[in-house]
């Protein structure tokens, strides 16, 4: 129980095993004499995922404390800025149904909640662009920063849309080159426990054993450490989302210089939804569907048919890759020396991006908690497992509110998806608040939620939501404050509209001469 932890093995290659070797060898000084040993094994036989193209602001910070340039990162990862979410025909189907879901919090945030402001104007102005400066750039394909922002600077709040298979290896280089991490490309045959039931190593067919203090699962769906070793039951969450197939495909631009959309657009179909990013040099599309309710040569055609209306040329020749998806979590996520981090923890469709997310955040806390002896192991794993117990939950609480309050019935899809039985009581109970008080910072009452009230609000708002909040509260001192903050963000937008270069050209900048150092 005193034995020092000292040895980091982590099993799997992909965006998770990757990402996390570079917060922990980053952090914990794997390139010093007395820094931890961070070693990943990862299978030259068994290939990564390859898609999670989408991520979240936080991100930059991630990549920051990993000491890695963004400008180097832009250039090798084929990345581009993204700036939230559209979402088109998510409430009635028709052409001229969508929301957006912006990554800059609104105006006076800390301040006023100025939804019950807003709605009194909801047939004039939708909630994100009175409140919110993002929606209008990203209409107009502006870029969140100028070229003399330095990295990672931003005037808007910002994130990345990424070449998965390209920042993999970005980040390989980054640990091994840089950080002092060591790579052992070999296929995990066995996994050997010690008296206690720890993992003591784990048999490579031609590497030997390779032992650690823990061990960190990052081998995908397969999850071999802590679904197939340890045996943690797997808690589906297919009753509540239905989506468990996607077929993915790249699309390219028209021309070299097209511009690059910078949001995740996400339309929705008759039994899912397609998923269309924004890379420098192509896009990124992808429909993710219920097999319950469609079937695949249905759901390919819905693929082609909204390729077509942009690549009418290429929409039929393009290969489509199928990915079946398994919807929920493991029960807990730390076992004994064994923490699982991204597919091999669980899956949820990535309307939101969540995925990468909660790699960052598993890494950050494992880091940051790295206990010091296998004693003191088990308090930080106890806590780490019932923290992402809470963020799994909330995650598909917040996925689930974007089909609750769809107005389509045009298929069993959407009819199911608005069943009281198919709603977590949660939700369905901020729901029943939110009649009569709009969503706001006492509704979440962790500090670092993955999914703040804002979010809430820009989706709840955008599917056409009404709160019926008491008059009074719009006659209160906070009226004038709400006004001044509306006005403020209408005045910002102008200036931003006018101020901030296209996406392409942001992109070109970068490629050509880099973005400054931040100070
Ligand atoms: C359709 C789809 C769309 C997605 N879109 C998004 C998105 O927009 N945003 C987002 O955040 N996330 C998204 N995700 C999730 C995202 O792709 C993953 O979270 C991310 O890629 C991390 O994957 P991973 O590293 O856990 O697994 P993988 O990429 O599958 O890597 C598994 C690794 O384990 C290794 N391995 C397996 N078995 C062994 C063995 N026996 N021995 C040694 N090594 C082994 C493999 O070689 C590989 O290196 C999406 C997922 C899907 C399915």
């Amino acid at each position: 129980m005193d034995k020092a932890i000292k040895n980091i093995v982590i099993v799997g290659g992909g965006t998770a095993g990757w990402l996390t070797c570079a917060v922990i060898a980053a952090e914990h000084c794997a390139n010093a004499e007395n820094g931890m040993r961070v070693t990943l094994v990862e299978s030259p036989d068994v290939k990564t995922i390859g898609v999670g193209e989408g991520t979240w602001p936080t991100m930059r910070g991630t990549l920051r404390k990993a000491g890695i340039s963004e400008t180097e990162f832009v250039r090798e990862c084929d990345a581009a800025f993204k700036q939230g979410a559209k979402f088109a025909k998510w409430v009635t189907g028709e052409d001229d149904d969508a929301y957006y879901h912006p990554l800059v919090l609104p105006q006076g945030y800390s301040e006023v909640n100025l939804a019950p402001f807003w709605q009194p104007h909801a047939d004039k102005v939708s909630f994100a662009d009175a409140v919110c400066f993002q929606s209008h750039i990203c209409e107009q394909g502006l870029a969140p920063k100028q070229a003399s922002t330095p990295e990672y600077g931003h005037i808007a709040n910002y994130a990345y849309h990424l070449d998965a298979g390209k920042f993999a290896n970005f980040l390989q280089r980054h640990c091994t080159q840089k950080l002092g991490a060591h790579h052992v490309l070999d296929h995990v045959v066995a996994i050997n426990n010690d008296e206690t039931g720890d993992i003591k190593s784990v048999s490579t067919k031609h590497s030997g054993d390779i032992e650690g203090d823990l061990f960190i699962d990052c081998t995908g769906f397969n999850s071999l450490l802590l679904g197939k070793h340890y045996n943690i039951d797997f808690k589906s969450c297919k009753d509540v989302l239905f989506n468990d197939t996607a077929l993915a495909t790249h699309v390219p631009y028209e021309h070299q210089q097209s511009p690059i959309v910078s949001h995740t657009v996400s339309t929705a179909q008759k039994a899912g939804w397609v998923w269309d990013i924004g890379l420098p040099t192509r896009r990124g599309v992808g429909h993710v569907f219920s097999s319950a309710h469609t079937n695949d040569e249905h759901a390919e055609k819905e693929l082609r048919d909204y390729i077509a209306l942009s690549r009418p040329d290429l929409a039929e020749s393009l290969d489509v890759r199928k990915i079946d998806i398994k919807p929920g979590h493991r029960e807990k996520f730390w076992h004994k020396n064994c923490v699982a981090v991204g597919l091999s923890a669980g899956f949820l469709e990535p309307l939101e991006a969540s995925a990468l997310v909660l790699v960052e955040l598993s890494a950050a806390m494992i880091s940051e908690q790295m206990p010091a002896t296998r004693g003191t192991m088990n308090v930080v794993a106890k806590r780490f497992n019932d923290k992402f117990t809470y963020r799994w939950d909330r995650i598909i609480d917040f996925l689930k509110l974007h089909y609750v309050l769809t107005k389509r019935t045009d298929s069993d899809y959407w009819i199911d998806n608005c069943r009281a039985e198919t709603i977590p009581n949660e939700l369905s109970e901020l729901l029943e608040l939110w009649q009569y008080q709009s969503p706001w910072h006492q509704d979440f009452t962790h500090v670092d939620e993955v999914f703040p009230s804002a979010s809430y609000q820009y989706v709840l708002y955008g599917m056409g939501f009404k709160t019926k909040n008491p008059p009074t509260l719009r006659r209160s001192m906070n009226q004038q404050l709400a006004e001044q903050h509306m006005q403020k963000n209408h005045a910002l937008t102008q200036k931003l509209l006018n101020g901030l270069p296209s996406h392409r050209d942001l992109i070109n900048m970068i490629k050509q001469q880099g973005l400054r150092m931040a100070s």
